[in-house]
This record gives C-alpha cells, sequence and structure tokens, in this order.
C-alpha cells in the first residue's frame, strides 16, 4: 500500500515534470535540488519562511542559479556525447537566446559556467545587442545578431567586431545586407555574416508557424543566392560564414527535428558546393520542455529527451555530409527555453476562497408563506437519494429558472431568492456527490463538478506571472510547497487578484489528459497555505505586463548546499510608485494634486490642518508599498 507522501507526489506529477529537480521530503514539504542525482536538497517552504521573516512579502520569485548552470553544462554534455557518439569531426557552440530571459543575473551566471565551453549569446534587437556588448564572455564565444535590422542596429553590430568580439550578422532581408555594405565602405572592417533560411519543414506544437514556406522570417532560395552573388560581387563571399534557421520554440515532435535537420544539412552542403565556405551551421532553438511532464506531442510536452535531440541533430547533418562528401560544419545552437525554464519559480500565498455556494444551510429556514418554488426545492434537498438524484438535479434546474422568472417580474423578495438559491446549491451539491459514487459519470455532472469547485484567491496577477496560461493555454506545474504528508481534500480552480475575468487558472497538468481543477487542501483564512508555480524562467518574466499596474516580484536568489541552502541576494520587486511612474505618474503631479483636495477640505471646514498633514503623511507612506495584498 502507498502511503500519503508518495500518493500526493503521483498526484501532482512531480516525477514526471520535476527532472530530478524537485522532491518531497518526509516533512511534506517541496524540496528542490541543484541536479539530477544530487544529495543536497533545500526546503522551499523553509526557504519561504525565512524570507517572510526577513520581511520579503509573497508573491516571490525564487531563483536557483545552480539549475541553470546545471542545464548548461548538461546542454554541453549532450551535444559532446552525440559528436562521440557519431565520429562528428565538426565542434558545436552554444548561444543563449537573450529574448528567453535577458535578466542580467541569468546572462551572467549562464556565461560564468558556460565560459570553458565557449558559451555566446544570441540577440534579436538593438537593446539586447546593446547588453551584450558590455557583458563578459569568453573570447572564442559567438555573438549571433537575429531579427529585423536597421542602420543602428547594424552599427552596433560592427563596434561589437571593433571591441573584440566575434559577431555575426544574420541577414533576414537582403535590404539589410546593403546597409552592411555600407557600413563596410565606410568603415573599412570586415564584417562576418550569415543568412537565415526559409525552410519548408516546419516545427510542431504552439509555434508551428515560425518554420516553412509562408513563414515570416528567412530568405527564400533565390535571395540566398542573391546573397551570394552580390557578396561575390564585392568579392566578400568569404565574410558569409552561417546558415541559419529556427523553425519554432517548443517543438513538441521529435519527427519534425528529423526533418528540419535533413533540410538544413543540405541547404549547407550545396552552398559549400558551390565554394561557398560556411564555418557554421545554426540549427536554433526549438528544443522543447515537458511541462507537464507526459513525454507526449502535446503542446505543453516534448517526446524527447535533450540527448535524444543532440542525437538527431549531430546524426542527421552528419549523414548528410557524408553523402554529399562535404565537411562537417561547428553545429551552433540557441537553446533558449530548456535551458531557463527550470530554474526560477513563484511561491504565493492562497488569500481566500471565493464563496459561489453557501456552505451550510442549516440556517436556511422555511415556513408555509414561503413562495411554492422555494417549498419544492426544499423538497428537493430533503429526499434526493441515490436513485433519483439525475430527475431531482433536472427538476431543480427548472426551479431555478422560476425562481429567477419570478424575481425579474417582481413576485418574490430577496430573501426568497436568497432561499430558493442556496436550497438550489444544495441540490447541486448533493446530486454530484451521488453521481461520483455512480460508476458512470456522465458529462453534465462533470460540468456540474467544475460548477461547484472551489474558487481559492491568488496574491498574484496572471498577466504578471504565467502570461502564457492567459495568451496560449500554456500549462505549468502548480502546487502546494507543504501539507503534502496530508491528503488534498478539496477540487479548486485559481483567480488571480486583477479586475478581469481572464486571470483565472483553470487547466492544470495532467499525466494523461489536463485537469479542469487542481487537488488542494481545504483553506482555513489565517492558516498560511502557500502554492508553488513551477518552470516559469522561460519568457513568462519578460512578458509578463502590468495589467491593473500589479508590479514585478520580489526575487530571492537560493544557493542549494549540503547544510541547506543560502539566500545569496534580495531584490526588491515593484514599489507602487515604480508602476505609477511607468504610468507617467510623477511624484510632484501626485503630491500636488493630493494636497489640493486636502486645502479644499480644509476651507470648507471638514478638515483641521493637523488631520490634513496625518492624511497626506499616511497617503505617502502607501507609495513605497508592494503592488500585491500584504
Ligand atoms: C526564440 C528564438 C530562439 C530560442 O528558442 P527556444 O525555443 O527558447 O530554444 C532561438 N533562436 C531564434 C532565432 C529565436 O527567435
Amino acid at each position: 500500500m502507498k502511503n500519503i507522501l508518495e500518493e500526493t507526489i503521483q498526484t501532482y506529477g512531480i516525477e514526471n515534470w520535476g527532472a530530478g529537480f524537485f522532491d518531497v521530503n518526509k516533512k511534506g514539504n517541496l524540496v528542490v535540488r541543484p541536479g539530477e542525482g544530487e544529495a543536497a536538497e533545500a526546503d522551499i517552504f523553509e526557504i519561504v519562511n525565512d524570507l517572510l521573516k526577513r520581511g520579503v512579502k509573497l508573491p516571490v520569485i525564487l531563483r536557483f542559479p545552480q539549475i541553470l548552470s546545471y542545464q548548461v553544462r548538461k546542454l554541453y554534455n549532450s551535444y559532446q556525447t552525440a559528436m562521440r557518439e557519431y565520429d562528428y569531426k565538426g565542434a558545436h557552440r552554444a548561444v543563449f537566446p537573450m529574448k528567453v530571459n535577458p535578466r542580467r543575473d541569468v546572462l551572467e551566471e549562464v556565461l560564468r559556467e558556460g565560459r570553458r565551453y565557449n558559451f555566446g549569446i544570441e540577440c534579436g534587437s538593438k537593446p539586447e545587442l546593446f547588453a551584450a556588448l558590455a557583458l563578459e564572455q569568453a573570447p572564442q564565444s559567438l555573438i549571433v545578431c537575429n531579427g529585423f535590422k536597421d542602420e543602428a542596429y547594424i552599427r552596433l553590430a560592427f563596434i561589437a567586431r571593433q571591441i573584440g568580439k566575434r559577431l555575426i550578422i544574420v541577414i533576414e532581408k537582403v535590404e539589410e545586407l546593403h546597409i552592411v555594405l555600407r557600413q563596410v565602405q565606410q568603415t573599412g572592417v570586415k564584417p562576418e555574416l550569415g543568412i537565415r533560411a526559409r525552410l519548408y519543414s516546419r516545427g510542431s506544437g504552439r509555434w508551428e508557424k515560425s518554420g516553412g514556406e509562408t513563414a515570416k522570417f528567412g530568405l527564400t532560395t533565390s535571395e540566398m543566392l542573391e546573397v551570394v552573388r552580390v557578396l561575390r560581387q564585392h568579392n566578400m563571399l568569404d565574410c558569409l560564414k552561417m546558415l541559419h534557421f529556427h523553425i519554432g520554440s517548443q517543438i513538441t515532435d521529435i519527427k519534425r527535428i528529423k526533418n528540419a535537420m535533413k533540410e538544413a544539412a543540405r541547404v549547407y552542403c550545396k552552398m559549400r558546393q558551390m565554394r561557398v565556405d560556411i564555418e557554421f551551421l545554426n540549427v536554433g532553438g526549438g528544443m522543447g520542455v515537458d511541462y507537464d511532464g507526459s513525454k507526449t506531442s502535446f503542446d505543453s510536452s516534448a517526446n524527447y529527451t535533450m540527448q535524444e535531440f543532440a542525437n538527431d541533430v549531430v546524426y542527421t547533418i552528419k549523414s548528410v555530409c557524408d553523402e554529399e562528401d562535404v565537411p562537417e560544419p561547428t553545429i551552433v545552437t540557441e537553446s533558449g527555453r530548456i535551458l531557463a525554464a527550470f530554474h526560477a519559480m513563484i511561491v504565493t500565498n492562497i488569500q481566500d476562497e471565493i464563496e459561489t455556494v453557501l456552505d451550510d444551510i442549516s440556517a436556511v429556514t422555511t415556513n408555509e408563506d414561503d413562495p411554492q418554488v422555494v417549498i419544492e426545492l426544499k423538497d428537493l434537498v430533503e429526499n434526493i437519494n441515490s436513485k433519483n438524484y439525475r430527475e431531482y438535479y433536472h427538476d431543480a434546474l427548472e426551479h431555478k429558472e422560476e425562481l429567477f422568472t419570478l424575481f425579474n417580474l417582481g413576485l418574490i423578495n430577496l430573501e426568497d431568492r436568497a432561499k430558493g438559491e442556496a436550497l438550489f446549491w444544495e441540490v447541486c451539491e448533493r446530486a454530484s456527490k451521488f453521481s461520483q459514487q455512480s460508476k458512470i459519470v456522465t458529462e453534465e455532472f462533470d460540468e456540474l463538478k467544475k460548477l461547484l469547485s472551489a474558487k481559492y484567491l491568488c496574491n498574484f496577477s496572471v498577466f504578471r506571472c504565467l502570461p502564457d496560461n492567459w495568451a496560449i493555454e500554456q500549462l505549468f506545474p502548480i502546487m502546494p510547497i507543504h501539507k503534502l504528508n496530508t491528503t488534498p481534500s478539496e477540487h479548486a480552480t485559481l483567480v488571480d487578484l486583477t479586475c478581469d475575468s481572464d486571470g483565472i487558472i483553470e487547466k492544470f497538468i495532467d499525466l494523461k489528459d489536463v485537469k479542469e481543477t487542481l487537488e488542494l487542501h481545504h483553506f482555513k483564512p489565517g492558516e498560511p497555505y502557500y502554492l508553488g508555480f513551477f518552470m516559469i524562467g522561460a519568457y513568462q518574466e519578460v512578458m509578463g505586463n502590468f495589467h491593473n499596474l500589479f508590479g514585478t516580484l520580489n526575487e530571492a536568489h537560493v544557493i542549494i548546499n549540503k547544510n541547506g541552502y543560502l539566500i545569496k541576494k534580495i531584490l526588491p520587486g515593484s514599489h507602487i510608485s515604480d508602476v505609477l511612474m511607468m504610468a507617467r505618474y510623477d511624484k510632484n503631479f501626485l503630491l500636488e494634486n493630493f494636497n489640493m483636495h486636502l486645502e479644499e477640505q480644509v476651507k470648507q471646514g471638514n478638515l483641521d490642518a493637523a488631520a490634513a498633514e496625518e492624511l497626506r503623511t499616511e497617503y505617502m507612506k502607501h507609495y513605497e508599498g508592494y503592488t500585491y495584498l500584504g
């Protein structure tokens, strides 16, 4: 027989999605490890309590730099293993795509750990490149410049070369080549160039559109030939060093990778045969993260491991090159999601439960003066059983309609309406219980179960913390970080603090399906109950927005060691002042206008000067407060 701990581990699927980083200890708390199979572990519940004692308010981002560096090593090793296995003669260079998580701490950790592997940077915009120019990276490493470019972007790229960085400008449009040529004329500096190819092959999953003939990015075959022709004409063909493609993020199906690789390797070989000495074949990103742990081609999953992905890339390129008798290129990879996703998580508290259904109907009393519809609902409550629950539930639905019709016609009062509603929900509760006990649960009662599930008010904003859950229904693992040695008794959905009905989470990871409710513990007001949101280190932080002016989160950087953990850094999230500044309410404006209101009240005799001063002080005290519930 399984014990409760094992059961909760299974309920939340930790072993499926946790990738060896997350587990549960004997106290029933979630623990985190710096890598698969590591003995060191830290109790996340303890970390959170420690932070709370230091005055750090929830929600908080926990960042584990060791997980980031573990993934950097793992990626490097996967390609090394594949290259040994298939006797690949070329090398591997990775670059970290800044758009995945442009935080300085993230870049610095990746570049520090990746220094001995010559890890570089991929950027797709001027601000990203601007930052990349200042970051410290290994001398042999690359900066790859993707994205649409103007004169200023290309100027920055030339500056990079002049300060000794090895930067490759990837031509995404033929026009960019002409800007480059003008720069060469003006500066005499010789750049290194790449071209982004438009493949027939597509990825799979949510970002399938990033690849294929009609993709937003990449040069058509004739445009590629045009670039080669123009470069040859300018005697600059030796500048063309890289062939690049990227068929989209979160590729869920490994077959798509093989196909794209075949096509890209073929393009590479044909160009080599045209005496274009391409050195780098850049295969882009796209390595998927198995968010739900199902190891399938479902949108929030991926049906392969990192090693399998690397094997397919290396093997396919190798075999096409052998066939075409062309030297093997240095393989450049731009994987971002798989490196960054695991290293950050959010912890927040359940603030309250939203009541939609009256829990206790013992206070509802009826008498003969009640409207007929109320008396009939009461009768249903009293006589519902396992044989008639279906019929009684249908009757209750009819009575509820009738209740509202009568109310809208002005025939019953608010008290009657309240009684009727309470009784109706009680019939629903009882019907739902009977249906769950029966062997076959029909769709109707599945819907009812969802309708009756608890709604937990969570101290956070979906738009800030999990934007992909809102925008594209991507799933993330969510679970309590403590109480895991007790059985969760409720089925709940989560609602956030924003005044937006989309600010809700009602899809959860499941091994075989998608769950519409999450198993959670009974919420008791005043008792702390903390939830963790996992694998948010890729894309979520930078894409989160300021809906309702909820700001960025407090943040702690945690090192895991054999004594538990060390909090290395605490960074404050947005204050009310910060988010107001962003919306162009500067401090003077706020103070002057608030003062005007105060003076008006003083003039009218509604406030004396001392009371006004007190209000002013208090107003400004809140200015430095956290934007979430305290
Ligand atoms: C977004 C992007 C990446 C990163 O993709 P992941 O799926 O996060 O690995 C790499 N290269 C390019 C060109 C991109 O646009």
